[in-house]
C-alpha cells in the first residue's frame, strides 16, 4: 500500500510527532510505502490566492473554483499545490495526522485541502461520494484531543465523535469518494500520563498493522438519493448526521 500522510503538528517533539514517528516506522515495517507531508516545515500555505495558479481564466474578477478549472485544462497549478495532487495521485491511503483546533483541523492542514483538492481534478462533473474522483483509495482521520473521551460520546458535551469529525469524513473524505477507514483517536494526549501515552502508541501501532483490513464507515451511495439531494422515502438513514425530520 502506498500511503500518504498529511502532518500537521508544529512542534515534533509533540505527541503527533511520536505518532508520525511511530506510523512511518510501522508502515515501512510491513512494507508499505511511505510519503509524508510534513506541513509545518514545509511551511504550506494555507490561503487561496492568485499565486496558487501560474495561469488565469478571468483577470478582473477572481472566482477560485472557476481558476481551478482552468488550471487542471491548462496545467496551471502552482508548483506547491502540484506537487502534493502528484502525491495523492500515487497513493492507496491518506492519513491526516493533527490535533483536534476547534472541533477541526489546524488552519494549515484545512488550507492543503483549499487548494489541493481542486475542483475538476479531485470533485465536479457529477464525481460525488461513491462516483468520486478518489473512489479505489482509503483515507482516515489520526487525532489527538484536549478532551476526554467521554465529551466525545454521542450523549457528551462536545458531541458524537462521529459528529464532529462528520465534516472532514464524509465532507472531505467521502465526497471525493475515499473509503473512509475508522479514525484514531488519542484522547487527552497531552493531560494523561507516560502510560496512558504508551498504551495510545501501541494501540496507534496496532491499528496500523491491520490497516489493510480495518473497517470502513458506512455512507450513503448516490442512489440512495433524489436529484434534489434528499433521501429517497424507505432509505433508512445510516449515518450519526442525518436523521429523518420529525
Ligand atoms: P503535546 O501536548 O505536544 O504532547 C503531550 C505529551 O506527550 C507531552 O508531554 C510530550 O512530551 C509527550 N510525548 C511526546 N512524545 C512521546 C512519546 N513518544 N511517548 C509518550 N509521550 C510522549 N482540544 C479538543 O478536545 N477540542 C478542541 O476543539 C480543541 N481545540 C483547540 C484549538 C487550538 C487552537 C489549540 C491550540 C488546541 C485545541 N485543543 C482542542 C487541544 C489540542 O487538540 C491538544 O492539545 C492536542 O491534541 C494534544 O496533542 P499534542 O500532540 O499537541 O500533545
Amino acid at each position: 500500500v502506498r500511503v500518504l500522510i498529511v502532518y500537521a503538528h508544529p512542534e515534533p517533539k509533540s505527541f503527533n510527532g511520536a505518532m508520525l514517528r511511530a506510523a512511518v516506522e510501522t508502515l515501512a515495517g510491513a512494507g508499505h510505502e511511505v510519503t509524508v507531508s510534513d506541513l509545518y516545515a514545509m511551511e504550506f500555505a494555507a490561503a487561496t490566492t492568485r499565486a496558487d495558479f501560474t495561469t488565469t481564466a478571468d483577470p478582473d474578477y477572481f472566482k477560485y473554483q472557476a481558476e481551478e478549472r482552468h488550471a487542471v485544462e491548462h496545467g496551471g497549478f502552482a508548483a506547491d499545490i502540484k506537487a502534493e495532487m502528484d502525491k495523492l495521485d500515487a497513493a492507496d491511503l491518506l492519513i491526516f495526522l493533527f490535533p483536534i483546533y476547534w472541533f477541526s483541523v489546524p488552519a494549515i492542514l484545512k488550507g492543503w485541502v483549499d487548494r489541493v483538492f481542486a475542483m475538476g481534478w479531485a470533485y465536479g462533473g457529477g464525481r460525488y461520494f461513491d462516483q468520486g474522483a478518489f473512489r479505489g483509495k482509503s483515507a482516515m482521520v489520526a487525532m489527538t484531543t484536549g478532551g476526554p473521551a467521554e465529551v466525545f460520546m454521542p450523549d457528551g458535551r462536545f458531541g458524537g465523535l462521529e459528529i464532529v469529525l462528520w465534516p472532514i469524513q464524509h465532507g472531505i473524505f467521502r465526497f471525493c469518494g475515499f473509503d473512509v477507514i475508522e479514525p484514531f483517536v488519542a484522547y487527552s494526549a497531552g493531560r494523561v500520563d507516560d502510560a496512558a501515552r504508551a498504551a495510545m502508541l501501541a494501540a496507534w501501532r496496532g491499528r496500523l498493522a491491520e490497516i489493510e483490513t480495518a473497517p470502513r464507515l458506512a455512507f450513503h451511495d448516490m442512489d440512495d438519493y433524489y436529484e434534489t439531494g434528499r433521501l429517497k422515502p424507505g432509505i433508512e438513514p445510516k449515518t450519526a448526521a442525518q436523521r429523518r425530520r420529525r
